[in-house]
């Protein structure tokens, strides 16, 4: 059977009304050429629509939820799967991210969503595959026009220095030459950090309110005391998202009957020895104490029952999520997507729609919508006389830079020491 064929017959299928089988997720196959009769389908017509997600091509409607999962692989980041990410858009014009973990920026641009919209991030803990990217879009943010401060929410430690704002505070002083290149070069009110640490034992309390969006924490279980899940609730819609846990007993109470329970389904044990090279030992603390394995993800989901459970934090490969898939399948029934980058889900009340976007490998960064702000120039810090004296301003060449882009847009600028 062709590949056109093929998705005519699972179209005519779906809509025949009967379920797609074999399918962890209901991914909507929707066809041009089904819509119109298969029969007018020709090679000179708009191929059938193959149900993928572009980035910056669809408005979101009022009522609707989009999840993007930015990140979903180890610790380790990989072209395919950067550390943990996740992507929260609401009808409402809200976003959040859930985790920023290492590698997960450059999925950002990705997205084309312009900086100086995205400012709120929550953290489920201070692993740097939960936040090691936050540096990078703090101060790149900055330079993209972010003109608001960078607003960060984390939970405390068992003792101040192993909180969120003592990170915070010590990521401040750990790039500090970075933020003094800036003054005065570009307004630096988004280089602003909004430090929100709330305690990490609380029990499904509220941490943020505003817009019509709650977001709630519960402790997670998971090396030492500080880790936390969180809970978005917003328009009669439940998005859970489960950070670094063994299972533990304030994700199935809290999670329970959620729209969208993201929780992490680690390597299996078995994997962890034959391709990380873990001792049997090692495999079974890190993949079932430190972290939950598949089959305890299962079990865990099937006393949640979201209508969309969601695992990630693996190597989601044509080997390891057979893996995955068979333990969860043990114990747990329900609807299920093995997250991997890229992977997006619109939500409603009536519908939870799971697809793959299409990436643009040469994309740039989004530009910015909102109007720059001109920087105050007297805070510049000037070089020394040392540096600025090693300078071959090579005028020849210069001078002509300066003419075109001046005849291109009617300027007169003149390069350094001519003004
Ligand atoms: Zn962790
Ligand atoms: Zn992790």
């Amino acid at each position: 059977m062709s590949i056109r064929n093929a998705l005519i017959t699972i179209a005519m299928t779906a809509i025949a009304g009967f379920a797609v089988l074999n399918l962890d997720f209901d991914i909507h196959i929707k066809s041009a050429n089904a819509e119109s009769g298969a029969g007018d389908w020709s090679p000179t017509q708009p191929a059938p629509d193959l149900d993928v997600y572009y980035p910056g091509t669809e408005a979101l409607q009022p009522d609707e939820m989009r999840i993007v999962a930015l990140g979903t692989g180890m610790p380790s980041p990989r072209p395919k799967q950067a550390a943990a990410c996740w992507l929260v858009e609401l009808g409402n014009g809200d976003k959040f991210f859930f985790d920023i973990g290492a590698g997960c920026h450059e999925r950002i641009a990705a997205q084309k969503i312009p900086y100086d919209f995205i400012d709120k991030v929550f953290i489920s803990h201070l692993h740097v595959d939960h936040y090691g990217d936050l540096p990078s879009f703090w101060l790149g943010g900055t330079t993209m026009n972010r003109l608001t401060p960078l607003r960060i929410w984390g939970p405390s430690g068992h003792a101040p220095e192993y909180g969120t704002k003592y990170a915070m505070e010590r990521m401040q002083e750990m790039y500090i030459w970075d933020i003094a290149t800036r003054a005065g070069v570009i307004d630096f009110r988004g280089g602003q950090l909004e430090v929100t640490e709330f305690p990490y034992e609380a029990d499904n309390e509220v941490i943020f309110e505003e817009n019509g969006v709650v977001i709630k924490s519960f402790p997670a279980i998971h090396a030492i005391d500080g880790a936390v899940s969180f809970i978005l609730e917003w328009n009669d819609l439940t998005f859970v998202y489960g950070g670094d846990t063994a299972p533990n007993k304030w994700y199935i109470e809290y999670a329970k009957g959620a729209d969208v329970a993201i929780h992490e389904s680690f390597l299996d044990p078995t994997l962890l020895v034959t391709k990380q090279g873990f001792s049997p030992l090692e495999a079974l603390v890190v993949g079932t104490v430190a972290h939950t394995s598949p089959a305890q993800f299962g079990k865990v989901m099937s006393l949640v029952k979201p209508r969309l459970a969601v695992g990630y934090h693996f190597q989601n490969d044509f080997d390891t999520a057979p893996v995955a898939r068979a333990e969860i399948r043990k114990t747990y029934d329900g609807m299920l997507a093995l997250a991997e980058d890229y992977m997006v889900f619109n939500v409603t009340k009536d519908d939870i729609r799971v697809r793959m976007s299409a990436i643009d490998e040469d994309i740039f960064p989004s530009a910015p919508l909102k109007p720059k702000i001109a920087p105050d120039i007297s805070k510049v810090i000037p070089m020394s006389d040392f540096i600025t004296e090693g300078n071959v301003p090579f005028p020849e060449v210069l001078q002509p830079i300066y003419d075109n882009l001046n005849e291109i847009y009617g300027t007169d600028y003149k390069p350094p020491g001519e003004e």
